[in-house]
């Protein structure tokens, strides 16, 4: 960008309007890309669960979800359109199937950060040439081993709220400096970066900022960002741009906050309804 134009923009519902894809009246799942989501442990399948609903109610094609094996009943029980691959692992993330199977990957919610999971995402993160996001865990593991930092491919997103974005490029001294750090982390690295809360701020590869106007208080719950996670992976397979899949997900997962916050409160509000909203949202923007 040129040095008098300001970095900073605010997204509005136009801006995510005329970045949508249409569905072809002829297209099939084929044209809608296959993720694979990397999710969940012991104690935390949840997590997996939540993301995969999510990106399966934005429009994926075909969506694979890698988890230990003791997942397996759970997720061919709750999320049945969602093929499962399995690792070697009952309890933990250790492998991942070969990548060149699937057109964009998702990986870090509830997944820890053992050992063996740490020297998968370093071999994941070392070999992998397809659209990534990072998040949760995977952001925690790179947070305690910086030199995976330098070698984040480029084109990921990474979508850490604000205490995984310290643990990755150190405290701060107030949003000012975050910002500044965010947006050279971004330019450096040539990545997405998606620093979560109210008005959610992504960043890009050319050093540009822009806010986001949608969701609430009743978000800030447990399993809201696994459902964002689970948006992005969609949109990334369905072939948008790092940065057109994390600004249009990160307003139609706000957007599904707002309209469940409207019905059923913001105190009672859970993921899964973020992820039953999601309906409502993508017409909104049809
Ligand atoms: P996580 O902390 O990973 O579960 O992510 C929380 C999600 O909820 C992020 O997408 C945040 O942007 C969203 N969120 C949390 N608190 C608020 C808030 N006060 N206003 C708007 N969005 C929020
Ligand atoms: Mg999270």
């Amino acid at each position: 960008i040129n040095e008098m134009e300001s970095p900073y923009q605010l997204v509005d519902e136009n801006f995510i309007k005329n970045r949508l894809k249409k569905r072809g009246r002829f297209s099939h799942k084929g044209n809608y890309g296959h993720g694979l989501l990397i999710s969940g442990s012991y104690g935390k399948m949840g997590a997996a669960i939540l993301a995969s609903k999510a990106a399966l109610r934005s429009g994926i094609g075909l969506l694979s979800t890698h988890i230990p094996r003791l997942g397996y009943d759970i997720m061919q029980t709750a999320v049945p359109e969602s093929m499962v691959s399995i690792d070697r692992s009952d309890i933990i993330f250790t492998e991942y199937p070969n990548l060149e199977d699937f057109d964009a990957i998702g990986i870090g919610p509830g997944i820890d950060t053992k050992h063996n999971s740490v020297r998968a995402l370093d071999e994941l993160i070392e070999e992998c040439d397809k659209p990534l996001v990072l998040d949760a865990d995977a952001l925690n593991i790179i947070g305690q081993n910086q030199a995976l930092k330098e070698r984040l491919p480029k084109g990921s997103i990474l979508t850490p709220h604000i205490k995984e974005f310290e643990r990755l490029l150190g405290k701060s001294y107030g949003a000012f400096d975050r910002n500044t750090k965010q947006r050279d982390f971004s330019k450096k690295k040539a990545v997405v970066m998606v620093l979560k809360g109210a008005f959610t701020a992504i960043t890009d590869e050319k050093g540009r900022c822009y806010f986001n106007p949608t969701g609430n208080p009743g978000m800030a719950t447990a399993g809201s960002g696994d459902v964002l996670t689970g948006i992005i992976l969609s949109l990334l397979s369905q072939g948008y741009s790092s940065s057109d899949a994390a600004l249009i997900g990160v307003y139609v997962h706000g957007l599904a906050g707002d309209l469940a916050a409207e019905e059923l409160g913001q105190e009672a509000l859970i993921a899964g309804d973020i992820v039953e909203y999601l309906s409502k949202a993508w017409k909104k923007l049809r």
